[in-house]
This record gives structure tokens, C-alpha cells and sequence, in this order.
């Protein structure tokens, strides 16, 4: 892949961090673009079993609030497609409120959880083999999954195709610009990397490939004939869980977990009122 360019406004890319994997930032948009490599292993630092006690209820309160914004911006009957859907929560969500969504997911982690809950799945890469709907979807949502995507340009081509010409694309992504980003450079700064390297997710097998800002997300959109309808924030923790779900990561000592733990909890006002980590994105087309 060509890492010169930035692949949102084709600008020089400048190496800015050098991690497991190199990290490039472009001088006039401010993506942050990364090098990474998918691996197909499919071995992970994350202890899934752990991960879901520290996510769950965070994840599920945020999927309501889409659901409600989603409902209220689009009326009637929803058919829906998740590029993405890992665990199901999503779906599961979508089931509890009466909304008919297709999931396509690359991984059978959660094969047999999906199975037995009645998930209509997919297994496989999106868009090779998703699933095409007569008139395209009414939504299209991408939960944490759009930063993982290599070639964002002709990803979004295909959403236009998949997408009904009324069909709100959701896309549920990290900011750049968000609290725990911006604490992770300042570690990074005075010579700590993991935490910067954990945001980027360089040790799980599925790495962040960008690292979008709202100006820089919009703009990729725009030049594809996608306006921007509508951004929330959503809560990126909980604070009642923090500390399991800092644990969950295989690579982190218990001791220091705890520490970590302990001091998120400290700083929870100042978190709250920051720019929000995780933003959530409308976008309908032109
Ligand atoms: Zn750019």
C-alpha cells in the first residue's frame, strides 16, 4: 500500500511515530495513517472472555442511543447491514428493538454464540461477500470497524452501491482527537509507548489502519457524495468496569492495571468534559 499519499486529501503523508508499526500524519487534513498489517492468524492479545464483562453494558447503552437516533432519522421498517459485527452485540440490540439487520463478519470467534442467538451472519469480507439487497440497505453501520479498513476509497464506493438512495450510513469510530488519544501522545512523548501503541491496537491482529479527526472523515465522505447529517458522542467507558477491561489485555500486569484503574477514576470530570473519544456519524447521500 502507498503510504506517501494521503488517502483522504492525497497530500504528502510525513512519518510522525515509529511503533511496532509506522505511523504517518498528513500535513493538511491531519489523518493518521499507519502501515500495519492484518494477521490472518488470527492470534490476539485480548482475553475476550474478560472483554466482555468490561464492555458489555458500555456497549449496549451506546447501541440504544444509535438505535433512537437512528429511528427518529429514518422512519418505518428498517433493513440494515453491520460490516463488522464481531461478537453480535450489535445485532443483539437490533433484534431486542425489532430491526431486521444482516451481519458480515471475517472472523467464527463467536460463530457458535451467533448461532445459537439467531444472528443472520455472514462469514467473510466485506463487500466480496456481503449479501446484496434489492434497492440497497436502509442502514449500513460500521461499530468500531471503519479504522480497520486498508483502502478506505473504495470501501466507501461500495457503500454507495450497497446503500438505498434514503440510506443512512453510521459509522462508530475513535477520534484522533479524543481524550485517551491525546493522553496516549503525551506518554508517547516522554518515552512510554504502549499506550499509544494499544490505541493503534498494533499487538491485537486486527490493527487500526487510520486514525480519523471529524473534519478529516467528513471530508473522505464528502469527496465520495456523502453529506454529513448528524455526529453524536458516545461514552467510551464505564467507570463501573474500567478496571476489568483494562485487564482484559493479556500484555497488562495486574498491579498496574489496577493503578491505571484507579487514576481513569481520579480523572473521571475531566474525561467527561473533554472532546469526546468516540463519535458517532450520519451520513446520508448527496
Ligand atoms: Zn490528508
Amino acid at each position: 500500500m502507498d503510504n506517501s499519499t494521503c488517502p483522504v486529501c492525497g497530500s504528502p503523508l510525513k512519518l510522525k511515530y515509529k511503533l511496532r508499526f509506522n505511523v504517518y500524519e498528513c500535513g493538511n487534513c491531519g489523518l493518521l495513517h499507519s502501515d500495519a498489517q492484518f494477521e490472518h492468524s488470527f492470534q490476539s492479545d485480548l482475553e475476550s472472555t474478560t472483554r466482555d464483562v468490561g464492555l458489555k453494558n458500555l456497549r449496549l447503552k451506546n447501541f440504544k442511543v444509535i438505535i433512537s437516533e437512528l429511528q427518529k432519522a429514518k422512519t418505518g421498517e428498517l433493513h440494515g447491514l453491520e460490516i463488522g459485527s464481531g461478537n453480535g452485540w450489535w445485532l443483539e440490540t437490533c433484534k431486542a428493538n425489532s430491526i431486521d439487520c444482516t451481519g458480515i463478519e471475517p472472523e467464527h470467534i463467536y460463530e457458535e454464540y451467533h448461532k445459537k442467538s439467531g444472528f443472520n451472519i455472514v462469514y467473510g469480507f466485506y463487500p466480496d461477500m456481503s449479501p446484496k439487497r434489492q434497492g440497497g440497505y436502509d442502514f449500513i453501520i460500521f461499530n468500531d470497524v471503519f479504522e480497520h479498513i486498508p483502502d478506505i476509497n473504495s470501501l466507501v464506493e461500495s457503500l454507495k452501491q450497497d446503500l438505498a438512495d434514503d440510506g443512512v450510513l453510521i459509522i462508530n469510530i475513535p477520534m484522533s482527537t479524543g481524550f485517551f488519544y491525546r493522553m496516549a501522545k503525551l506518554l508517547h512523548a516522554v518515552g512510554w509507548n504502549s499506550s499509544l501503541t494499544r490505541m493503534w491496537q498494533f499487538n491485537f491482529h486486527s490493527p487500526h489502519m487510520n486514525y480519523f479527526n471529524e473534519q478529516n472523515l467528513k471530508m473522505l465522505l464528502d469527496k465520495h457524495g456523502f453529506d454529513c447529517a448528524e455526529v453524536f458522542k458516545l461514552d467510551s467507558l464505564d467507570f463501573s468496569t474500567v478496571k476489568e477491561r483494562i485487564l482484559s489485555d493479556r500484555g497488562m500486569n495486574k498491579f498496574r492495571g489496577t493503578f491505571i484503574a484507579g487514576a481513569l477514576s481520579l480523572m473521571r470530570p475531566v474525561i467527561q468534559h473533554s472532546e469526546p473519544d468516540i463519535k458517532t456519524f450520519f451520513f446520508k447521500k448527496k
